[in-house]
């Protein structure tokens, strides 16, 4: 299949080791909240397929005509037995990614390659500390669930209000959610840097991990650099950037240099 940006599944396949193409059915599809919909899947190629936590697949989401746009989203749970793979995905009114989110019926198969991300829980902190939106909650929310009895987790999550929050599925670790409700439009506001600025930071050797809108990340992790901790000890990623779509192989376009 061709997207947009003309390369081939076979050709992302031969340059990312590790990874496989999954034809995906959707077999279920609910509302987790108002705005974040759970796709469940089945598809042959999940059989015996591996991810550790924070991974994600990149769907062909369809687009206008023969063309599709690729899209990530984390692996919320896989299940390679099953086979059975849940994307949580964000339902912002914009964009093939979710457009095509909030209107998948039961049946629809779409392609997928994955696992992707290199971002995976760091072995050795004394802490783990999680921050982002919506669109981070099914990273941060696996990457919590893998982390053993007697870890530390602590979560600053901002979303556009209490039904929003979700609940851990199955968390063995000693975890604090920190939930902020947001006043403006989604990637507009301080919210998250804001937090991290008055934040009591454990003691010990933590690890950070941000995920979200491109600025808002950007933000957290000069926040978080401000407050000691070391850029070594921070895993970043940006997943969306506010008023820009994400490009056709499905990661937001870096700003031009100033
Ligand atoms: C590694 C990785 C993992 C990800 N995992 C998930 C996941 O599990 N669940 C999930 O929902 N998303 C996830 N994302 C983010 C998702 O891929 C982006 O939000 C993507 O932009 C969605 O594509 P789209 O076609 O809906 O919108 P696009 O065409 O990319 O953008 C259209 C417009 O929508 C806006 N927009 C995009 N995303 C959001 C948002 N979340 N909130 C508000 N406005 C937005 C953009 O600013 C733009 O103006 C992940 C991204 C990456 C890189």
């Amino acid at each position: 299949m061709t997207g947009p940006d003309g390369e081939e599944a076979s050709a992302l396949l031969r340059r990312l080791p590790g990874v496989r193409a999954v034809d995906l059915e959707l077999v279920d599809a609910r509302l987790l909240t108002p705005r974040v919909r759970r796709l469940r899947f089945t598809g042959g190629g999940l059989d015996g397929l591996r991810a550790v936590a924070g991974q994600d697949l990149m769907v062909a989401v369809p687009a206008s005509g023969r063309t599709h746009f690729r899209r990530r989203y984390t692996i919320r749970r896989l299940a390679p037995d099953v086979p059975a793979v849940d994307l949580d995905i964000v339902l912002h009114g914009e964009g093939p990614g979710a457009r095509w989110a909030a209107a998948a019926a039961v049946g629809a198969r779409v392609e997928a390659i994955g696992p992707r991300g290199k971002i995976g829980l760091a072995e050795g902190a004394s802490w783990h500390l999680f921050v982002g939106d919506e669109s981070a909650l099914p990273a941060i929310f696996s990457m919590i669930e893998a982390l053993p009895s007697g870890a530390a987790a602590l979560a600053v999550l901002e979303v556009a209000g209490a039904d929003e929050q979700q609940q851990l599925e199955g968390s063995r670790c000693d975890v604090a959610l920190r939930w902020l409700h947001r006043t403006s439009a989604p990637g507009t506001g301080t919210l998250l840097a804001d937090e991290i600025a008055g934040l009591p930071l454990p003691r010990g050797h933590g690890h950070a991990y941000v995920f979200g809108e491109l600025r808002q990340v950007a933000a957290a992790r000069a926040g978080l650099i401000a407050r000691g901790v070391d850029p070594e000890d921070i895993d970043h990623k940006a997943y969306w950037r506010l008023g820009v779509a994400n490009a056709a192989h499905g990661e937001p376009p870096r700003p031009e240099p100033a």
